[in-house]
């Protein structure tokens, strides 16, 4: 996929602008939600263990706040740009209010690649964002939480640092924390359970039993590797799934036509989701090349990796058995793409809704960190069921009663409720 010409801003303003058309809002509406509300760029020195100072980039955009302290991820890339974290950032709000929880959107990232950084070095990294951003962020105004390449170990170095800054303890300054220091039960799972559950609901709308689909999934990482657990429960196959092989530089799909075994895989996958492939060879894996996934011949391609994955070049390649897109990853397909996979009539579940799950536990995770009262796991992923399930129900529901696209049917649910947040507030 052509990375370089390709800027998810311009993309994420593209819908924004579409929806913006079907509510009819006004100049100064539009004016606020196209671009976010504040922006940070800044350096963050650290001392490497070689003794030598490497400077890297980092930034955190707050899109908006008017429902709520802002909210979402830091992603570690060695490709982040101010403009990914731009489009991550107002997906965040949209997220946040396409399930109706009482937060904005904001996103975080780092122009780093943590395969290469020891986890001393990591940890100075995030120390240095947090020192950077201290007085910007924090549980009442924004909260971080993991995201591509970031885990639970890197929320606990900023909230320490964060904590040693401002006195005292503040574990709702940010979420994704290790269980047993302020994580919550169910948040590593709730990513990918949350897109299952709307799968389930999507078949049940569809009258196709999940026993009788087939998936294929790109990406195996944290969301990749729940989805396909809970998946599979359900009753699902998935045959094929890509990951990213850091020593070749390029992706590679593994495809099982009778299923793919995810324990097997996870035994040899890495803890950035790379299954290695002379292993997987030996267990009977056919190995192909990256985009091989999305051809496929199956009910239910589920992106769960970057964006710009399903575009005008690779929706051609869908194949006619396709029942449903789900789309695990934030933006993950083009506007050009998106018109051909209405025209084929195509169910799709849009990203911020597939994948709010995650952002859905971390809001239960910062008010149990609030109460310091934690719930047991079967209790966070009941609730979080019940918010993945009414959210579908609503968007599935408008999209049939006015004849929208699924993702015009969220959009036009989330963007209604912040621009409505904006008109209480007396903003516009
Ligand atoms: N990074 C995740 C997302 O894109 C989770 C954000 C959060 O929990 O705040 O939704």
């Amino acid at each position: 996929m052509n990375q370089e010409s390709f800027n998810p801003f311009s993309m994420a303003q593209l819908q924004f602008d579409h929806v913006a058309d079907i509510l009819d809002l006004d100049k100064a509406v539009r004016d606020l939600l196209r671009n976010p509300m504040r922006e940070y760029a800044f350096n963050i020195p650290v001392r490497m263990d070689d003794g030598s100072v490497n400077i890297f980039r980092g930034f955190r955009v707050q899109h908006n706040d008017a429902r709520g302290p802002c909210k979402g991820g830091i992603r570690f890339h060695p490709l982040e740009t101010m403009d990914t974290v731009r489009a991550l950032s107002m997906w965040m709000t949209w997220k946040c209010a396409v399930v109706d929880i009482p937060l904005g959107g904001g996103k975080g990232g780092v122009i780093a690649d943590p395969h290469n950084l020891s986890a001393r070095e990591q940890e100075q990294l995030c120390r240095g964002w947090v020192r950077q951003l201290a007085r910007n962020i924090g549980p009442i105004s924004d909260i971080p939480a993991p995201d591509v390449m970031t885990s639970a170990q890197h929320m606990l170095w900023m909230l320490d640092e964060y904590e040693a800054i401002h006195g005292g303890k503040m574990p709702g300054f940010i979420t994704g924390k290790p269980v047993g220091m302020g994580g919550s039960l169910g948040r590593t799972e709730a990513t990918g359970f949350g897109v299952i559950y709307t799968v389930r609901e999507a078949l049940k709308q569809l009258s196709i039993r999940p026993e009788d689909t087939v998936a294929s999934v790109q990406g195996f990482g944290n969301v990749a590797q729940y989805a396909i657990r809970l998946y599979t429960q359900i009753g699902g196959t998935v045959i094929c799934v890509s990951c990213w092989n850091q020593n070749d530089q390029t992706s590679y799909s593994f495809r099982k036509k009778e299923g793919i075994d995810l324990d097997a895989l996870l035994d040899i996958t890495d803890r950035f989701g790379e299954i290695d492939k002379a292993k997987a060879k030996e267990l009977g894996y056919e190995i192909l090349p990256g985009e091989a996934w999305i051809e496929q011949e199956v009910d239910i391609p589920l992106p769960a990796a970057l964006e710009n994955q399903i575009s005008a070049e690779t929706v051609v390649n869908i194949n006619p058995r396709v029942r449903a897109i789900v789309e695990a990853a934030n933006g993950p397909t083009t506007p050009d793409a998106d018109k051909v996979i209405a025209e084929r009539n195509i169910f799709l579940i849009p990203d911020f809704l597939a994948n709010a799950g995650g952002v859905t536990c971390s809001y239960f995770e910062q008010v149990q960190s609030n109460m310091n009262y934690y719930w047991e796991k079967d209790e966070v992923l009941g609730k979080l069921d019940v918010k993945m399930t009414s959210a579908f129900i609503a968007v599935s529901e408008l999209a049939q009663k006015r004849n929208l696209h699924m993702r015009d049917a969220a959009y036009v649910i989330a963007v209604g409720r912040v621009a409505q947040a904006c008109r209480d507030r007396g903003w516009v």
